[in-house]
């Protein structure tokens, strides 16, 4: 990280005062997020500035939030957790997200690989996204509108991907999609039945390892303007 991002990120520090700000790495720490890179740049990344400002003040609690049409920020907990998920085996190159949303996932994990490439199906969130990453100089991450139970096939394969709405099923673009022993964390299930799972392209198929209750809202179908 250069000096000047560091700056960006430091800045609006004044609304959320820094103690708020490092309980909730306490609190993730205490919950179980052991990996020191992550909980770093989740401290460091204004989790403010990818809210409402009605909700500023609320951006350092370990919950989801309202980001406007029917969506959330994910919950810190989880963006910590899936992140430590996907850098288990060690750096990243290339990680698929699907979900954009506020992009708040984008940015921390913009921060702990070497590109992000993501994918939003609602427009506006989408828009509102960029600007906020283009304003945190976070250069190294790619958007496309579309849906993402196609995945991204034109820059394929990833070596991770990452999906931030819950799906039914695992979509088969994803398994497709991903780099000998490439990793794919995913929410499946639907309503009140989730489960958080990692899938890992293995020599010969995948593997599962099912990792606990989750709650996101749906990965629907199709782009929507
Ligand atoms: N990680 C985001 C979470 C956003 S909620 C954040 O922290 O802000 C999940 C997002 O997935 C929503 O923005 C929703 O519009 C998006 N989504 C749902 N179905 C999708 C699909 N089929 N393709 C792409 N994005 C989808």
């Amino acid at each position: 990280m250069t000096r000047e991002q560091d700056d960006l990120m430091r800045r609006g520090i004044g609304m959320t005062s820094q103690r708020t700000r490092e309980r909730l790495i306490q609190r993730l720490y205490e919950e179980g997020i052991s990996n020191a890179q992550v909980l770093e740049v989740i401290r460091r990344t204004p989790r403010h500035l990818f809210v409402d400002e009605a909700l500023a003040h609320r951006a350092y609690e370990d919950t989801a939030l309202p980001i406007g049409n029917n969506q959330t920020i994910s919950q810190p907990y989880m963006v910590a957790r899936m992140s430590e998920l996907l850098l288990e085996a060690g750096p990243l190159d290339k990680v698929l997200e699907i979900g954009t949303g506020s992009g708040y996932q984008t940015a921390v994990l913009s921060q702990l690989v070497e590109r992000v490439f993501s994918v939003e199906r609602i427009k506006v969130l989408q828009d509102r996204a960029k600007e906020r990453l283009v304003e945190l100089n976070l250069r190294n991450v790619v958007f496309r509108w579309g849906d993402g139970w196609e995945g991204w096939q034109a820059l394929a394969p990833y070596n991770g991907i990452i999906v931030t709405a819950v799906a039914t099923d695992v979509p088969q673009a994803l398994l497709d999609q991903l780099a000998p022993g490439g990793r794919l964390v995913i929410p499946v299930g639907s309503g009140e039945v989730q489960q958080l799972m990692l899938i890992v392209r293995e020599e010969q198929g995948f593997s599962r390892r099912v990792l606990g209750a989750v709650r996101f809202v749906p990965l629907l179908n199709g782009p929507l303007a």
